[in-house]
This record gives C-alpha cells, sequence and structure tokens, in this order.
C-alpha cells in the first residue's frame, strides 16, 4: 500500500520558531524540510557580494534568475542539518549573517525575485511529502496544501529566542536591538505588495508563546495525521 505523503505549509513571523519546528515534524514524518527563508537569504548574500543596489528590482530579478541554489539535508548527532548551496558554493553559515538579516527583507519585497524563487519551491514540493517553512507557502506557494499552519508568539518572546540562539552561538547582542530588528522585518514582511506575510483562511492559528517546542511539534504532527501522514514517532 502506498503511504500517503501530505503537503504542509508553516508560515508566521520572524522568530516564531517555523525552523526549529519543521525541521522536526519532517524528520518524525520522514519528509523533506524546505527553508524558503534560506533561500531569499542566499539571494541577499549574493547581492551584497557583488555590490548590486538594493533599489534595483530588475537588476536583483536578473541575479535571482541566474542563480543556482540547492538545499541538501545530513543527519547530524543534534538532528537533520541544512547546507545550503549557491552556484555551487557551502554559503549555509554566511546567509545567517546580520548583514544579511538585516537586508533580506527588502530583497524579498522584490516580485520578480520572489516569482522566480517561488517556482523553486514549487518544483521542489512537486512530489508531496513537505514540510515548507516561509511567509507565503499557504497564500502562495501551496495554496493547495493539505495542513497549514501559522506560527506565533508575542514578539518579546520571539526575541528572547532569537537572543538565546545568538548566545549558544557566541553572538553578543543586545535583546533591545533585536527586538528593533524583528519588528522591521514583520514590518516590511507584511506590509509588502507581493504576497506579504498572511495568515491564510484554512490556515490554522498556533500561537507558540507559552508552549515548548515538544507541545507545538506534537500539535502540528497530530495534526498531519488527522490529514494522513503517517508518524514513525522518531
Ligand atoms: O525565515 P527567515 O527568517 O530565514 O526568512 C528571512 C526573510 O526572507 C524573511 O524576513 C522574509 O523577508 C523573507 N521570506 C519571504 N518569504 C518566504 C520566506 C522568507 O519573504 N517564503
Amino acid at each position: 500500500m502506498e503511504i500517503k505523503k501530505i503537503a504542509i505549509a508553516l508560515d508566521g513571523p520572524a522568530g516564531s520558531g517555523k525552523s526549529t519546528i519543521a525541521k522536526l515534524v519532517a524528520q518524525r514524518l520522514n519528509y523533506t524540510y524546505i527553508d524558503t527563508g534560506a533561500m531569499y537569504r542566499a539571494i541577499t548574500l549574493k547581492a551584497l557580494q557583488q555590490g548590486i543596489n538594493l533599489d534595483q528590482p530588475e537588476q536583483l530579478t536578473q541575479l535571482a534568475e541566474a542563480t543556482s541554489l540547492s538545499l541538501q539535508y545530513q543527519r547530524a548527532a543534534d538532528g537533520m542539518v541544512l547546507r545550503v548551496l549557491m552556484d555551487g558554493r557551502e554559503v549555509s553559515e554566511a546567509i545567517r549573517s546580520l548583514e544579511v538579516t538585516n537586508h533580506v527583507s527588502e530583497v524579498a519585497a522584490v516580485a520578480g525575485v520572489r516569482s522566480c524563487l517561488v517556482k523553486l519551491q514549487q518544483q521542489l514540493a512537486r512530489e508531496g511529502g513537505v514540510v515548507m517553512d516561509g511567509r507565503d507557502i499557504g497564500t502562495k506557494v501551496l495554496p493547495n496544501a493539505e495542513l497549514k499552519i501559522f506560527l506565533t508568539a508575542s514578539v518579546a518572546e520571539r526575541g528572547r529566542r532569537r537572543w538565546l540562539e545568538l548566545q549558544a552561538k557566541g553572538v553578543r547582542v543586545e535583546l533591545e536591538d533585536l527586538i528593533k530588528q524583528i519588528e522591521r522585518r514583520d514590518f516590511i514582511d507584511s506590509n509588502r505588495e507581493t504576497d506579504p506575510l498572511r495568515q491564510a483562511a484554512d490556515a490554522i492559528l498556533l500561537d507558540t508563546t507559552d508552549l515548548s517546542i515538544t507541545e507545538v511539534v506534537q500539535r502540528v504532527i497530530d495534526l498531519a495525521v488527522a490529514k494522513g501522514a503517517v508518524d514513525n514517532g522518531d
């Protein structure tokens, strides 16, 4: 009997826990995790490296169209590790830099960049069995996904989580600055003309402010199983 593989769309603002949850859910279901934010980050990195003015939508679109992106997952001792390759070069670390984080929302607001990356994302999800996280997955990329979740949390909690993550990596930042940066990204992502961050009409809202990672993962798994996914329990 063929095992049913569904598509799960996970949207929400910066720091809502999407990537952490998406990775763990994908692992439990044996699905492919697709981090769409990593793609916008890679294009932003390339634009910054090439000194392209971020006010030039045509140039940014051309750049996106001329870039090859590949996401690879490897099992590591502490779970799945994502490797992002841009034009064959590994950029997994570089796309998480503060500079990229500070500029990615401007690049992601360019309609031409979006249509190029949305096409790629739709190709990657063609076979089903995916957990895709982003801002417009339920509304634009996978409008027919069997399960759509909109993750949210208070901005203070989202700032705190990012701060802890950075602390663990040895990056020192002020919590207040991080919160401001998250608010700025949320504002640009929610107010851009093309495919803004928005909860799809048929998405389930999950406020994670007071939930642990394990609790959120279990809720998503329960919802996925109700839609026909098979839980590996691993
Ligand atoms: O998910 P992450 O925080 O890495 O995403 C980085 C940025 O990429 C977001 O702030 C947003 O501007 C953009 N993005 C987007 N659409 C997506 C995924 C990410 O606009 N589907």
